[in-house]
């Protein structure tokens, strides 16, 4: 699917590419190694709001050319993107496996810098995994089977979809140990101007999903990425929304002006911590919800029921 320039590039841009047919990556997130070089002093706002441990996190997708969507404030390079599957596929476990060797390999990269010795022995051996790094999770087919094989192995598993493909969350042998909605549009006009650029994607589906994911017996994650002038509008909306999907958690974060978003949007289009935080705090408001926690250095805002 990737040609041999596209795969030279994201090597570049430091993914490992794994697997027989090579559309699974793994990249070492900036929060891992921030982790392992200073002993967990920097870790990432999930840690701090959910307990997991940055520096024992796998970060991989298993379909990374693959996304139905277009998404202007995505910071990952939409050029390679295809919209359906073209030849084989590897499975569940090959790329399981797959990963956990691909993440040792990179790590070995993190000796030749200051680091904590703890935390390098400890994140050769990772516990949790973040099935995002690129396109869609839910259109690799076998993804309940990857679920399911890292919760055997006593991972903690973290999903992010952008719920279009509300029929596959109801096929999950196990569910992710915390499951993530992005919803950044409250309406139909919205969603094909910010996300459905290549009208591939569905608004009726993310009504589907939302319906859905108040039936999901996990911890369900609705991830706000607030654009300033774009999306930070009428919090009443996203507040109906919420309401019908009931989740455990928002995340309300800042759209960060990095990657390849920086060819679609403006710097200005950043809102400061502060504007992500009154927009949340309207947004909990309208829904019955409360600011529960929050880290200034990534821009986001934890409310809870
Ligand atoms: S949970 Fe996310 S932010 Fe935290 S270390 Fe893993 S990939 Fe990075
Ligand atoms: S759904 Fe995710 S991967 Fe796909 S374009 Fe949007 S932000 Fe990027």
């Amino acid at each position: 699917m990737l040609t041999e320039s596209q795969l030279k590039q994201l090597q570049k841009a430091n993914y490992r590419m794994f697997g027989k047919n090579m559309h699974s990556a793994v990249k070492l997130c900036h929060w891992c190694k921030e982790s392992i070089k200073t002993g967990e002093k920097r870790v990432c706002y999930k840690q701090k709001f959910y307990g997991i441990k940055s520096h024992r996190c796998l970060q991989m997708t298993p379909c990374l050319p693959i996304c139905n969507l277009g998404c202007k404030y995505c910071w990952r390079d939409q050029s390679y993107f295809t919209r359906k599957w073209e030849g084989d596929i590897d499975k569940a476990e090959e790329i399981i496996e797959g990963s956990i060797e691909a993440q040792r390999a990179l790590l070995t990269g993190l000796g030749g810098v200051e680091h904590d010795k703890r935390c390098l022995e400890e994140a050769k051996d990772p516990n949790q995994v973040a099935i995002s790094l690129d396109g869609e999770p839910t259109m690799y087919p076998y993804i309940s089977d990857l679920v399911n094989g890292y919760n055997k192995r006593g991972f903690t598993t973290f999903l992010v979809t952008n719920g279009n493909f509300p029929e596959v969350l109801t096929r999950f042998e196990t569910l992710p140990t915390n499951l993530y909605l992005s919803l950044s549009s409250t309406s139909e006009k919205m969603f094909n101007q910010l996300q459905n650029l290549v009208s591939m994607g569905s608004w009726n589906n993310v009504q589907k999903t939302l319906e859905l994911f108040n039936e999901l017996k996990t911890t369900r994650v609705i991830r706000l990425t607030l654009i300033k002038g774009i999306n930070m509008i009428e919090p009443e909306k996203y507040a109906e929304l919420i309401k019908i999907a009931n989740p455990d958690y928002i995340e309300a974060k800042a759209y960060m002006h990095i990657g390849a978003s920086i060819n679609r949007l403006e710097f200005e289009h950043m809102p400061t911590h502060d504007e992500v935080k009154e927009f949340a705090q309207k947004v909990a408001d309208y829904s019955g919800y409360t600011i529960s926690n929050e880290q200034k250095e990534s821009r986001v805002v934890l409310l809870k029921k």
